[in-house]
């Protein structure tokens, strides 16, 4: 593949080196504090209440709290360096629901109660959360999404964590994680674009379409954005993983 031959491929592993080398790093740093002491048993600790330990209730409490620092931390996170502005801007907008989906043209008194539905004709408001993660047709893109990167997974029904979960795909290793928010963010640009064309040019809707345009727009903005790149657009294509540098 591409990235085995010439000069760029070797800056290319030079910089997942540097990316693993953080890591060790990062590991160092927090065993820095860590006491070994022979006397004592290894047990597990739950750190959010280390006197009672773990609880159900605690766990619900801790999760529910967490709403406003993952919201905080997810608008912030949108601004990437590898997409143009203007999609940044318009993920934020979409993470803060301040986009004119139907629902919030009806909210705002810009059409009618009776003209809130779906483009995608399946007959649900269409609000944020159902465009993009819930509708039938447009929400189907993830799944074509998700069989193109080579992973199967059940999303969340809401934009802002179906974001985390999809760039942070299971675990997979942190040098993944730029490029799974570039597809992301490339993912939700092309589906509302498509589905403004559907409303005021009459194109007709086409997951796989949608598939193809976000493998293209997710390689050109690495490619503009991302030098050296050292894998083609058909590496892409058909190894988006061994690009991200997962093997
Ligand atoms: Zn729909």
């Amino acid at each position: 593949m591409g990235w085995e031959e010439g000069g760029s491929g070797w800056r290319w592993r030079r910089r997942l080196w540097a990316w693993e080398e953080d890591g060790v790093r990062e590991c160092v740093n927090l065993l820095n504090n860590v006491t070994l002491q022979e006397n004592l048993q290894d047990h597990w600790r739950w750190l959010l209440d280390p006197i009672h330990g773990y609880s159900v209730r605690g766990t619900y409490r801790f999760l529910t709290s967490m709403d406003d620092q993952v919201i905080v931390v997810v608008n912030n996170d949108v601004w990437h360096k590898l997409v143009p502005t203007k999609v940044s801007l318009f993920a934020w907008r979409l993470l803060k629901d301040r986009i004119p989906t139907r629902s919030n043209l009806v909210r705002r008194h810009v059409i009618q109660p009776n003209e809130n539905l779906c483009v995608g004709r399946c007959g649900c408001i269409e609000t944020a959360d159902h465009l993009f993660i819930g509708c039938d047709l447009f929400g189907s893109v993830w799944f074509l999404i998700c069989h193109w990167i080579g992973f199967s997974c059940v999303f969340p029904g809401s934009v802002t964590n179906h974001y985390l979960q999809f760039s942070h795909l299971a675990g997979l290793p942190r040098v993944s994680h730029a490029f799974l928010k570039v597809i992301w963010l490339a993912c939700v640009w092309t589906i509302w674009k498509e589905r403004n064309n559907c409303i005021f040019k009459n194109a007709v809707i086409d997951p796989y379409n949608i598939v193809e345009k976000v493998k293209m727009n997710s390689f050109l903005w690495l490619s503009s954005n991302f030098v050296p790149i050292a894998f083609s657009f058909h590496d892409w294509w058909r190894h988006p993983l061994l690009c991200m540098g997962v093997v």
